[in-house]
């Protein structure tokens, strides 16, 4: 392989001693050079291996290509016909583990860097004010209630309304966008670019209704009576799971979930914002996936003293993407490995001090394949701590499913469907995201309500026209 084509471009991003500071986003993202440049490097396999790697198969190679000669808006259009959010894929997809992980360029070198271009080109489209969406269908005379406005629900919604029927969102929280907007941190993902997001669905005529928490605001079944012909579930994997440990009702002790609402959605690190936020002097987070990462990362830009991120295994086995755990070393973030909390220590007023721990040791492999870890007896120690913060994984809240008469779940809480349409166990109820799977990824759940949305369009269009030709043939 030629030596220029072994080296991806490095994207440039803001030094850590500055971005520390604020919120503002880390990476600065390619120029239209770098991205000539970068797509250039592809070499157009016949049998494209990273599509494969691509859960929403993006014809990549056309994509590259198209961004090779400068046709930018082209490009874009090419992304958005299988990706309703490129601007926010290219931000936070984990491509190393996906299409960037199966491109041929990564047996010899660098895998051609997708991600950066993916965000390099949606960016090209939002800047021009473009939404990219193709002519949608005449109106079908169909309504299709979503729950949660999540990336699932906003992608069943794109897809249903480009097919013609009439869409409403239904989202419990003030704000759309799920994830995207109460969880993953302004510096990773701008919340302008998830609100434009939503602008260009309000455009093809997607309505959000806000503030409505499906189970108590209303039910499945009253939605079903009432003005729609299905319904789409992406109601996400929003309860936090906590430690069990001793301590973990004193003050400063909070849920990752808490704690990054509070930051993201309710803006708590601008200074205008009336919600407050507590700021440690020493603050300790336990987990290892993106959600420990970002937690520990907002708690430095409040202007949080020392951060430390708690974890029971080692570097290798974290489950965080692996530029954002580097971002993390670099600003500062200190780790523990191998080592899990046993009780949390307070002061006389009720308040954390600190917690206790226990170090670790790497066993044989567990059902997930990592090597499962095992406490060494008798190595306790202590360490001080003003604010814990618990990132340790996430499940489904029942409100919906604990509402929806004859809806089948698993033990933990999961609607199970039928994985080719997302169909559940209710007629015309479909279900997709993070409510299905557990905690995953955001190109998985639109993935899943892809799925779900061409399912719900057969389903309208012969079993509901069937059933009203059967209705019409007995005179009702
Ligand atoms: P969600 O995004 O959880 O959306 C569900 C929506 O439904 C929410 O808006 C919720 O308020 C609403 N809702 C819930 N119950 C109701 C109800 N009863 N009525 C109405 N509305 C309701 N994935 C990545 O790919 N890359 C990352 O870098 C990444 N980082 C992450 C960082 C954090 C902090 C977190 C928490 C997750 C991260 N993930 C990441 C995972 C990813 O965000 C999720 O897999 C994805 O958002 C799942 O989408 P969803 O639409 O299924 O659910
Ligand atoms: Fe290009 Fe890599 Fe895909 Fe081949 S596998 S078409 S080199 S991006």
């Amino acid at each position: 392989m030629p030596e220029d084509r072994k080296k991806r471009r490095e994207m440039p991003q803001r030094p850590a001693s500055e971005r520390t500071r604020d919120f503002k986003e880390v990476p600065l993202g390619y120029t239209s050079e770098d991205a000539r440049c970068e797509a250039a490097r592809c070499i157009g396999c016949k049998n494209p291996q990273c599509v494969e790697g691509c859960p929403v198969l993006i014809d990549i190679p056309e994509f590259l290509h198209l961004l090779c000669e400068g046709r930018f808006l082209e490009a874009a259009l090419k992304l958005k016909e299988e990706n309703a959010l490129p601007a926010v894929c290219g931000r936070v997809c984990p491509q190393e583990t996906q299409c960037e992980e199966k491109c041929v360029l990564g047996r010899k070198g660098e895998p051609v860097a997708i991600g950066a271009l993916e965000r390099f080109a949606a960016d090209f489209l939002r800047e021009r004010g473009e939404a990219g969406f193709p002519e949608t269908s005449s109106p079908s005379g169909f309504a299709v209630a979503i729950i949660g406005a999540g990336p699932a629900g906003l992608t069943a919604a794109g897809e249903l309304a480009k097919m013609g029927h009439r869409v409403v969102v239904f989202e419990a929280l003030h704000e759309p966008g799920g994830v995207l907007m109460y969880g993953i941190p302004e510096f990773r993902l701008p919340k302008e670019i998830v609100m434009a997001e939503v602008r260009d669905l309000e455009s093809i005529g997607v309505e959000f209704r806000m503030d409505m928490p499906v189970g108590k605001a209303v039910t499945v079944e009253e939605l079903l009576e009432g003005e729609f012909d299905a319904v789409f579930i992406g109601t996400g994997a929003g309860l936090p799971r906590f430690l069990g440990i001793p301590g973990e009702n004193l003050a400063g002790v909070l849920s990752a979930n808490e704690y990054l609402t509070r930051v993201n959605l309710m803006r708590a690190w601008d200074p205008e914002s009336p919600t407050p936020v507590l700021v440690g002097e020493k603050t300790v987070v336990f987990g290892g996936g993106n959600v420990a990462l970002d937690s520990a990362r907002s708690a430095l830009r409040v202007g949080g003293g020392e951060v430390t991120i708690i974890y029971r295994r080692t570097r290798v086995e974290m489950p965080a993407r692996d530029a954002e755990i580097h971002h993390a070393e670099e600003e500062g973030i200190r780790f523990e490995f191998l080592s899990a909390p046993t009780r949390f220590l307070g002061d006389d007023r009720g308040a954390v001090s600190g917690v206790e721990c226990i170090r670790m040791e790497l066993g044989e492999p567990d059902e997930s394949g990592r090597r499962r870890p095992v406490p060494i007896e008798g190595s306790e120690y202590e360490m001080p701590a003003d604010l814990a913060i618990v990132a340790i994984g996430n499940r489904p809240n029942p409100l919906v499913t604990s509402t929806t008469e004859g809806l089948e779940v698993e033990s933990w809480g999961g609607i199970i469907i039928d994985p080719d349409t997302g169909a559940t166990s209710v007629p015309g109820v479909y279900a997709g995201g993070d409510i299905v799977t557990g905690a995953a990824t955001v190109i998985e759940a639109m993935g899943a309500a892809k799925i779900a949305a061409e399912a719900i369009d057969r389903y309208l269009r012969k079993e509901k026209q069937a059933a009203g030709a059967c209705r019409e043939a007995a005179g009702k």
